[in-house]
């Protein structure tokens, strides 16, 4: 078995939803979680929870639309010598539900694309030098951003947002490589959250299972998983 006990991961969105899951889980295969969320009181919270399970979890303020705030918890990171091996790009935000991409107002757009595409990437980057050799990153993505003949339309933005991390996820792999970190893209399932909604079939803590498995036992790189299989872009 891998000794986990002085393995360090950082997940954003931890504070509530897959995010939270994908952090206790971490917890209990023994990582260090640092735990990022925007709200400093929901996130308090919920690291309150998963200290009380026995995990060893920290908060870190991140509103990841935030170039400062990202640059603050680069520093804190870089402040406690952290060198991470699971870096979890889960924040994500849905906001344009059965709208018509002709009536999208350009703060919905940005919202999208700023929290789902770009922080992403700006995250990755910023960490990237804290990244140790043959760690992981994982890119929480979804099939609605399949670019295929199956794509879906119910929300045009968000889908969007995801094709394009998707792209971005293989636009890094090489780079990555060359430090032998990985880097995929994971669907985690209709999921029972806030953003799941009601009519969602998987629990919780099903849905964390693949990114759990992508950030700590995976090698291969560059692809696309759902229920811990390849699945096509
Ligand atoms: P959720 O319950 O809505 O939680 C979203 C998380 O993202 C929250 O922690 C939220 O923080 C955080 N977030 C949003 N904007 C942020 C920002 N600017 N800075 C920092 N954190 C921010 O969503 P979820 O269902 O857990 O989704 C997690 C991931 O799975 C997302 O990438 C989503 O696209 C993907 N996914 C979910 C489903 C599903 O069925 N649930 C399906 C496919 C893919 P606040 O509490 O501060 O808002």
């Amino acid at each position: 078995m891998t000794d986990t006990k002085n393995k360090v991961a950082v997940v954003t969105g931890a504070n509530r939803g897959i995010g939270f899951e994908i952090a206790r889980q971490l917890g209990f295969k023994g990582y260090t979680v640092y735990a990022c969320g925007r709200d400093e009181n929901s996130l308090n919270q919920s690291v309150g929870m998963l200290t009380g399970e026995g995990h060893r979890v920290f908060p870190v303020v991140l509103d990841v639309r935030d170039p400062e705030s990202i640059k603050s918890m680069r520093e804190k990171l870089s402040d406690d010598e952290v060198r991470i091996d699971a870096l979890v790009n889960n924040a994500a935000v849905l906001v344009d539900r059965n709208k018509s991409i002709l009536e999208l107002s350009r703060s919905e757009v940005m919202e999208t694309l700023e929290t789902n595409t770009i922080a992403p990437l700006m995250v990755t980057q910023a960490l990237s030098d804290l990244l140790s050799e043959g760690s992981r990153v994982v890119m929480v993505s979804s099939t609605s951003g399949k670019f295929c003949a199956e794509l879906e339309y119910w929300a045009p933005i968000y889908a969007t947002s995801k094709t394009a991390l998707n792209a971005i996820t293989r636009q890094m792999a090489p780079e990555l490589a060359k430090r032998n970190i990985s880097i995929n893209a994971v669907h985690p399932g209709w999921v029972k959250t806030d953003m799941g909604g009601d009519g969602a079939q998987k629990d919780v803590p099903k849905g964390a299972e693949t990114p759990v498995w992508l950030a700590t036992d995976v090698e291969e790189t560059g692809k696309f998983w759902s229920d811990k299989k390849e699945i096509s872009w």
